[in-house]
């Protein structure tokens, strides 16, 4: 087998009224990201880990935000061309591991519905897809509550 690593770093800044996608889930929470997709900084961090791990650019080289074609769009179809790239070239997902930093909600109540989300997408089994989540204990602009940062780091293979 032949393998690569890849991984992936977003940030998103919140803001009231908007809804809050987070790893192809719909948090219940009075505020949501402000982006030019749905803003689910996790589908965006695993997005540019795959990337990464092809060195083929990032999410914003692929879907530009400055395109109407992916205004307001679902990050799980981002997440889907993505794999379709990964997989033309042979490749499959290994695992993914994310760590998503967020003051508030808490995800805990989230985090099996976001691993069974990305497991589909990725086409692999949920053991293989881990979702972590942190406060920064008040600290920063995440712990001021202005911001959602995730890191997102996947493991590739293929076949010889
Ligand atoms: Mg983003």
């Amino acid at each position: 087998m032949e393998y690569r690593i890849g991984q992936g770093y977003d940030v998103h800044q919140i803001r009231e009224g908007l809804p809050m996608w987070l790893g192809g889930v719909q948090i219940p929470s009075t505020s949501g990201f402000v982006a030019h997709s749905d803003g689910d900084v996790a589908i965006h961090a695993l997005c540019d880990a795959l990337l990464g791990a092809l060195a083929l650019g990032d999410i914003g080289h692929l879907f530009p935000d400055t395109s109407d074609e992916w205004k307001g769009i679902d990050s799980k179809i981002l997440l889907t061309k993505v794999m379709e790239k990964v997989r033309s070239l042979g490749w499959q997902v290994g695992n993914a591991d994310i760590t998503i930093a967020l003051q508030a909600p808490k995800l805990a109540p989230h985090i099996a519905a976001m691993r069974e989300a990305l497991a589909g997408i990725l086409g692999v089994g949920v053991d293989r897809v881990s979702v972590k989540a942190t406060t920064t204990e008040h600290l920063g602009f995440v712990g001021r509550g202005e911001g959602c940062e995730v890191w997102a780091v996947v493991l590739i293979c293929r076949s010889l």
